[in-house]
């Protein structure tokens, strides 16, 4: 196993609820999940990654976030849950929210739908907290996934979501560093086919060329 590499500096000792040490990450993608990872390590939790992220189209940019997570859990000697890509039915739960915006209803079902699996993989397999790296992108509405993995954790008796504010302490500055460091895949859409239509027409109104999947990454020039 590789000696984890974490950055280097003063962070204050974390404790998942209840004084518990063992934790399921909900990842989302190698850049949001770095920091939380390396926070985590430094504090001397033991958690594993669940990776369930049926949302993200088309495949290519999915096996793109899922390998580059992989890539990082191996390097860091953490255990890696490669769950389903069950896009059918992400997509059936999406019946009717095609032209909901971001932050809208759509998210929730996304977020529960995410937490709801990872809820059910602790509750079966002895992980008493839940927690996820989606909260740490500035894009994104702290409360509204808090929200959603609360109710998602509240389904199984003894999981609790760790609703701890991954961005505070200079957590979202660590984040874009570490991407950097580790010259991380850029992804420029939230995930799912419609984040991808609605930011290519943003794009398409400001002049601008449609987004290339696989071609942007942290560090390079203009990141
Ligand atoms: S915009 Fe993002 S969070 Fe919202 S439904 Fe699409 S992938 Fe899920």
């Amino acid at each position: 196993m590789n000696k984890p590499e974490v950055t280097p500096i003063d962070r204050p000792v974390l404790v998942p609820p209840g004084g518990h040490k063992k934790v399921l990450l909900h990842s989302c993608c190698a850049p949001c999940s770095g920091e939380v990872m390396e926070a985590m390590l430094a504090s001397g939790i033991d958690y594993t990654i669940y990776f369930y992220n049926p949302n993200i189209h088309p495949l290519k940019e999915y096996e793109l976030r899922k390998n580059e997570n992989i890539a990082f859990a191996e390097k860091h000697g953490v255990p890696f849950i490669d769950a389903d890509y069950d896009v059918d039915n992400w997509f059936e739960r999406a019946k009717g929210m095609e032209y909901e915006p971001e932050r809208g209803i759509r998210c929730t079902m996304c977020f529960d739908m995410r937490f709801e699996r990872t809820a059910l993989y602790a509750y079966e397999h002895g992980f008493p907290v839940i927690t996820s790296s989606l909260g740490i992108s500035r894009w994104k509405n702290m409360n509204q996934i808090n929200d959603c993995g609360i109710r998602a954790a509240a389904k199984y008796p003894g999981i609790v979501y760790w609703d701890y504010n991954w961005r505070k302490g200079g957590g979202s500055a660590r984040m874009i560093e570490i991407s950097k460091r580790e010259h991380f895949y850029q992804q420029e859409y939230c995930g799912c086919a419609y984040s991808l239509r609605d930011s290519n027409a943003h794009r398409r109104s400001q002049g601008r060329e449609p987004i290339k999947i696989g071609v942007k990454y942290y560090g390079d020039e203009d990141s």
